[in-house]
């Protein structure tokens, strides 16, 4: 059995190899079967491997997309008469802010321009003047634009004040190297549809145990979204409380197995070779970023919409989709862009082949070539 090939420059899902596709393909299994559990328990080990936990780190698993991850740890993570910063320059902090409003948490929103870093002695100042701060959160890559935040530098900061460090790491982990010690970090997250290459439906939060156990007479503000009682339920029993995505979880044992076959670096380099033919392709046709290189994390590139009556991106998206390649609208609000991410099973050739059926796109409706602004 073949499976067509798409390869998929959206922000997730990604392009996965056909040995995950296939690894869903399994006997029907209740999941809560002893055998069921030892694939469980396992996956939390590499889950906490691949960045580099040491004993004193857990994942916990659950059934959802990565948004999932964002509000479990921030509903689950903070005490009574605490705050949490958030730090926010993009689409998905704004997200995360979005959440700390519909539970009612008490926050404080700091404001960065979308295609600036945070400045580090202001997050310092807001640690100072807000001892009631127990939480800092913020996104590593702000997937809506490519921008890489100064993650180990504001966990430093965090963890001088006292403050539990949590990271959006859903479009770096596994693809960025990721080390929680060294980069400060108490919890990050990712989803099985994005770094490791697997399927949709499977998040997970890696972070330290002893936290989670401190979270454990925290205010409970959902049944079904909570850090600790879903860590306490697999300690428990080896289950995930509620029924886990079963196929997708065997797709993320192939995933994961690929990834330690590939390696850390290899798989980092693959990603950012991917990600210079991007900015190759896009310079040749004279399209312009909306971040500057040195502050992207290399693994989305923003472009900005030519200025020509005839660039639409729905009908050159249409056309690049039905010769088997995705590409995705930007999430910036007041600035039009598109995006084309690194993620996935893919590879230079894929990245060449993209910008030959593109290119085709702009002549075949009339859009100059180099384009105009
Ligand atoms: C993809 C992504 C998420 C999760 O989005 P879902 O649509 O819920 O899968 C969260 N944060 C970041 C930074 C992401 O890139």
């Amino acid at each position: 059995m073949t499976v067509k090939r798409n390869i998929l420059l959206n922000p997730g899902p990604a392009t996965t190899t056909d040995t995950v596709k296939m690894a869903q393909i399994v006997p029907d299994i209740c999941p809560r079967e002893k055998e069921f559990a030892d694939i469980l328990e396992q996956l939390q080990k590499d889950l906490v491997r691949i960045v580099h936990g040491s004993d004193e780190y857990t994942a916990v698993l659950f059934c959802g997309s990565g948004t999932i991850n964002m509000d479990v740890c921030l509903n689950s993570l903070l005490p009574a008469n605490k705050k949490i910063l958030v730090i926010n320059n993009g689409a998905y902090s704004t997200r995360a802010v979005e959440i700390c409003k519909c539970y009612n948490l008490p926050h404080i929103e700091m404001k960065v321009p979308v295609d600036e870093r945070p400045n580090l002695a202001a997050v310092e100042e807001m640690l100072k003047n807000n001892s009631d701060i127990y939480l800092v959160y913020t996104t590593h890559n702000e997937t809506g634009t490519g921008l890489l935040n100064p993650i180990r530098e504001i966990g430093e900061l965090s963890h001088r004040y006292n403050c539990v460090f949590t990271v959006d790491t859903t479009s770096t982990y596994a693809m960025l190297p990721i080390d929680m010690e060294k980069d400060c970090i108490d919890f990050c997250m990712a989803s099985a549809q994005k770094g490791i290459m697997g399927m949709t439906g499977l998040s997970y939060v890696v972070g330290k145990t002893k936290l989670i156990e401190e979270s454990k007479n925290y205010p409970k503000r959902s049944y079904y979204c909570n850090l600790y009682l879903q860590y306490e339920y697999f300690v428990r029993y080896r289950q995930m409380q509620f029924t886990p995505p079963v196929q997708t979880i065997y797709a993320a044992r192939q995933a994961i197995e690929e990834f330690f076959k590939e390696g850390e670096t290899q798989k980092y380099q693959r990603h950012a070779r991917v990600n210079e033919a991007i900015h190759k392709g896009l310079k040749e046709l004279g399209f312009k970023e909306f971040i500057k290189k040195e502050l992207q994390a290399g693994l989305v590139a923003s472009a900005i919409y030519p200025n020509d009556k005839n660039w639409d991106f729905e009908k050159v998206h249409d056309y690049c989709y039905e010769r088997g390649f995705t590409i995705y609208p930007g999430k910036i609000s007041g600035m039009e862009t598109f995006r084309l991410c690194s993620f996935g099973a893919i590879d230079v050739p894929d990245i060449e082949n993209f910008f030959a059926v593109f290119k085709e796109a702009l002549e075949h409706y009339n859009v100059a070539v180099p384009v105009k602004y």
